[in-house]
C-alpha cells in the first residue's frame, strides 16, 4: 500500500515477532521498498541480530528500539500529570491515565541497554507523565554513557507540556508529533471537547498551540 502512494521507505513502528517474517521476506528478495523496523523492547534479542544495521540488506533493516511508555489520548490511556477532564467509563474523577511500564527502574534499565549498545530509541510518549519518565531515564543513561549523536526520538507527544520542548533540546531528543489526527476522526472530536472546557492548564500538542 505504501508503495502505491509513492513511498520508497516504510517504518514498522513497533515490531515484535513479525520481525522474523520480515527478515524471511527480505532474505527471499521479496521486498522492493525499504523497510525499517523499530523493535519492541520485549523482543530485545533481535537487536543483536545482523539486521540491526545502518545499511539495508535486501531492503530491510532494524532501525532501533521502540519503547512504549503509555497509551493514547483518544483511548484516554495516555499517562498525564493532571487528570482528564472527562474520565472514561468506569473511572473516577482525578483519573490521569497510566504508565505502560510502572517502574522507573525498568525503563532505566532499557535505556541503559540502548545507550550501552548505541541503539537509537524511539519512545512512544503521548502525555507528559510518560515524557517525564523518559527524560528521567535518558538523564541517567546520558550521564553514564554520554549523549552524542544518538538521535533518540520522542514520538506522538500529543499531550506533552511546552516546557518539555526544552527538555527535548536539553537531551538532544527529536520530537515527532502527530498532526493529522487533530483535524480528522475521533481524536479531533475528542480534542474539541477538551478545548471547550474552561481549563487553561490542559496541555495540547505543541503544534496546536498557536491556533
Ligand atoms: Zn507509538
Amino acid at each position: 500500500m505504501a508503495a502505491s502512494y509513492g513511498y520508497t521507505t516504510c517504518n514498522e513502528g513497533r515490531t515484535m515477532a513479525s520481525h522474523e517474517q520480515m527478515a524471511d521476506y527480505a532474505n527471499r528478495g521479496k521486498m522492493y521498498i525499504d523497510v525499517n523496523s523499530w523493535i519492541d523492547y520485549a523482543f530485545m534479542k533481535y537487536m543483536h541480530s545482523q539486521w540491526n544495521s545502518n545499511t539495508y540488506k535486501n531492503h530491510y533493516r532494524i532501525g532501533g528500539l521502540k519503547l512504549t511508555l503509555d497509551g493514547s489520548p483518544q483511548g484516554r490511556t495516555a499517562w498525564r500529570t493532571i487528570p482528564y477532564l472527562i474520565p472514561p467509563d468506569g473511572q473516577i474523577a482525578g483519573y490521569k491515565g497510566y504508565p505502560a511500564i510502572p517502574n522507573d527502574a525498568d525503563v532505566e534499565s532499557i535505556a541503559d541497554s540502548a545507550f550501552a549498545n548505541n541503539w537509537q530509541i524511539k519512545a512512544h510518549c503521548n502525555a507528559d507523565a510518560s515524557a517525564d519518565q523518559f527524560f528521567r531515564a535518558i538523564q541517567k543513561a546520558s550521564a553514564k554513557y554520554g549523549n552524542k549523536d544518538r538521535r533518540n526520538i520522542l514520538i506522538h507527544g500529543q499531550l506533552i507540556r511546552m516546557d518539555q520542548l526544552d527538555s527535548l533540546k536539553k537531551y538532544d531528543v527529536i520530537g515527532s508529533f502527530f498532526q493529522c489526527t487533530h483535524f480528522t476522526g475521533e481524536i479531533g472530536m475528542w480534542k474539541l471537547l477538551e478545548l471547550k472546557k474552561p481549563n487553561k492548564s490542559v496541555p495540547l500538542n505543541p503544534l496546536w498551540k498557536k491556533e
